[in-house]
């Protein structure tokens, strides 16, 4: 697999004289916001200081026991960190990479909020499992009893792989069906290689293969096998589709050569560092080397463009956002990141239309922020006259993601959504309208975090395993 390229090294023996070598497990440099060794690992843990409140766990929505493990590895047990670690967490290593920790478990820490900057759990997360895996303490899953009941999930992605886990630790026969070629979701094909090495993802997916789930790639429900035929040869069914309709642009211009759509770009970047031969990236209309790209949004996926772009080799990179700063829906953090990358950031400015096809430019409107409307946001107001053309010969628009109309797509009757469009399921056993069919992450919760399509995969999985545990009870009255 290629290595993504590395923007930022610290090299070792200048930011740790005393580390250099013999501990420095992964060569000579660390990436600036990535790795760091056993003992800074061990370090950051002792910097907690056991508050008694702590609102770190509180704040992770899977409740991770954060204060025992940091406990643990402070003190060099890091078996016993990994243990209590991947008690609550299917995917510990996944997480501490790439949940937004400054809105959760890290934004809440104690330290953080004294003025003493939060103990950085998320990479203390990352380092436990990948120790543990690099050590062979990650075992396959083999349970205690196995099952004749079968579920069958739809889709691959955190929620639906989190629920196979859970469900195969029960001892259920779990098939998974893709409609993409590989498994993982956006963990896959939507977050960069750089946030999350593909590696780590693949060797999930292998763990849960050896351990009995079956993958049926290239499988559209609704296509190749129907909804109603799912429903039939399994006791139970699982949404876990996530949400994939791109909101879009209008205004002179919008159908453009050069204007592509967050994922198609994402994708094709990630499908490329896999080694697969990609035409449109090849060809140029997925690939920002050389070109003034222009991003239009302000969310997590927005970031994740403008930041692959930079590292594609773009001349130059700008975001648009209609909102200022304290107002976008991103990460602060990766905001930063993205500037000390050298993205240059836009604020107050929407599109208008696109000059040049293929496109030259993008008609921007500038804005102010005037008042806040019902959800208490103020709301973006064109300045008249103000007007101008940002030089693009990629425009890539990241507006944030719908659901597709599944009851529609799938014929599936009594499937019932709620005015969003997402599947609508009780949130604590995530069961949808229909019986015996469940309901977990994006497509029931809307766009959302990986670390919520974790948790929700696992709650429907355990009210799964209480349906199934009902109807055998009942068969053997
Ligand atoms: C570009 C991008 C970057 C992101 N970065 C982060 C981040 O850094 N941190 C974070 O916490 N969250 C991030 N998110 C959000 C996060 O990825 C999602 O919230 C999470 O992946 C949702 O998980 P899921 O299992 O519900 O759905 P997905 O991960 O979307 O998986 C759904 C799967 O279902 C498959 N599928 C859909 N329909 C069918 C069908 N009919 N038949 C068969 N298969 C089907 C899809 O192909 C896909 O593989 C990001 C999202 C995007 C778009
Ligand atoms: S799962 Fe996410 S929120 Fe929870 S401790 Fe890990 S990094 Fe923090």
């Amino acid at each position: 697999m290629a290595k993504e390229p590395m923007l930022k090294f610290v090299n070792v023996s200048r930011a740790m004289p005393e580390k250099r070598d013999a501990e420095n497990r992964k060569g000579d440099f660390l990436e600036i916001y990535g790795d760091f060794i056993s003992d800074k690992a061990e370090e950051q843990a002792s910097r907690c200081s056991q508050c008694g409140v702590p609102y770190c766990q509180s704040h992770c929505p899977l409740h991770n026991n954060i204060p025992d493990w940091l406990r643990l590895t402070a003190s060099g047990r890091l078996k016993e960190a990994y243990e209590v670690s991947q008690e609550t967490n299917a995917f510990p290593e996944i997480c501490g990479r790439i949940c937004p920790q400054d809105r959760l478990c890290e934004g809440n820490c104690v330290i953080e909020q004294s003025g003493h900057g939060t103990v950085t759990i998320g990479t203390v997360e990352k380092y436990i499992t990948d120790t543990a895996w690099e050590n062979g303490w990650v075992e396959l899953i083999k349970p205690s009893t196995e099952r004749t009941e079968t579920v069958g999930i739809i889709g691959s992605g955190p929620g639906g792989i989190a629920a196979a886990d859970r469900l195969r630790r029960a001892g259920l026969q779990v098939t998974v069906y893709e409609r993409s070629d590989r498994a993982g979701g956006l963990l896959t094909y939507g977050i960069p290689g750089f946030k999350l090495e593909k590696d780590v993802v693949m060797r999930r997916i292998e763990q849960l293969e050896k351990s009995g789930v079956e993958f049926v790639l290239n499988c559209n429900i609704g296509e190749d096998i129907t909804f109603d035929a799912l429903r039939e040869k399994h006791d139970a069914v699982l949404i876990a589709t996530g949400v994939y309709k791109s909101r879009d642009l209008q205004g002179p211009g919008a159908g453009s050569e050069g204007i592509v759509r967050a994922l198609d770009y994402l994708t094709a970047s990630n499908k490329v560092s896999f080694g697969d031969k990609v035409t449109e990236f090849e060809n140029g209309e997925l690939n920002a080397a050389g070109k003034k790209v222009v991003v239009i949004g302000g969310g997590d996926t927005a970031m994740d463009c403008v930041r692959t772009a930079i590292r594609q080799g773009a001349t130059s990179v700008k975001c648009l956002y209609r909102r200022d700063r304290a107002n976008m829906p991103g990460s602060q953090r990766e905001t930063q990141n993205a500037e000390e990358e050298g993205v240059e950031f836009v604020w107050l400015s929407a599109p208008k239309g696109f000059a040049g096809n293929p496109v030259s430019g993008v008609m921007v409107q500038k804005m102010r922020l005037g008042v806040p409307d019902a959800s208490g946001r103020q709301s973006p107001e064109v300045i008249e006259g103000a007007d101008y053309v940002e030089d693009a010969d990629l425009v890539i628009k990241a507006l944030g993601f719908e659901p597709e109309e599944l009851p529609k797509l799938w014929n599936a009757e009594g499937l019932e959504v709620t005015r969003w469009g997402t599947v609508l399921a009780d949130f604590k056993t995530h069961e949808t309208k229909l019986p015996g069919v469940y309901a977990c992450g994006d497509i029931q919760r809307g766009a959302s975090l990986v670390v919520w399509a974790i948790r929700d995969g696992r709650e429907a999985a355990d009210a799964i395993v209480e349906q199934v545990n009902a109807a055998a009870s009942v068969a053997a009255e």
